[in-house]
């Protein structure tokens, strides 16, 4: 599995609508400060299903919307399409192409779309579970987040990588099995 394409519009900086390739392997996104360079990877989070508008570095959900420049006014929407590789399957769901799509409106209003066909959040979420990529995975570092990780006490890093190998689940389930 790997990503193949973004298609933005109305996401934060991306006024104009955007369609960004990916190839397989290493993407490198480069660019001077404030240039949107990580607004790219807060829609990549958003689209699969964060909630937190704080993770979004805004201030409320409505902050993701393109809210104008000089020459462009707001507009009242934002729409992401994320398109997967899924040819090895391994998404359980049967397409070798996945795209997901997060609409959201002024009025806070959010719609999801797996393969154009409309769905609820809860479908987002379980499309991504235990595949490494969901909201609560740690395949997305942000900036600071580096950081954040070596400064934390030893049993909390310990936690951190546990998650990430997917080890935790494992735990988890031994523990309550050990309890019955
Ligand atoms: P750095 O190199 O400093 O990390 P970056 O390339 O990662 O920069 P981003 O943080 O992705 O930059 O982009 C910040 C820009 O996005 C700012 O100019 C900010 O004004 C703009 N921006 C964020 N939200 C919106 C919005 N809702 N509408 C319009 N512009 C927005
Ligand atoms: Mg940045």
């Amino acid at each position: 599995m790997f990503l193949k394409r973004l298609d933005i519009v109305g996401f934060k900086s991306f006024a104009e609508r955007t369609s960004i390739d990916f190839v397989q392997g290493v993407t490198a996104v480069v660019g001077p400060n404030g240039s949107g360079k990580s607004n790219i990877s807060d829609g990549i989070r958003w689209v699969l299903g964060e909630q937190s508008a704080k993770s979004l570095r805004g201030a409320k959900m409505e902050d993701i919307i393109f809210a104008g420049s000089d020459t462009r006014k707001p507009l009242n929407f934002a729409e992401l399409t994320l398109t997967l590789d899924n040819e090895d399957h391994h998404l359980a769901i049967d397409y070798s192409e996945i795209s997901v799509t997060r609409r959201v409106y002024r009025s806070g209003e959010s719609e999801y779309y797996i393969n154009k066909q409309s769905c609820r959040l809860k479908d987002i979420h379980e499309l991504f579970m235990d595949s490494g990529l969901g909201r609560e995975a740690y395949s997305i570092i942000g900036q600071g987040k580096i950081e954040e990780i070596l400064s934390s006490k030893s049993e909390e890093r310990r936690v951190i990588f546990e998650e990430a190998a997917g080890v935790l689940k494992y735990k988890t389930r031994k523990l309550k099995a050990e309890r019955k």
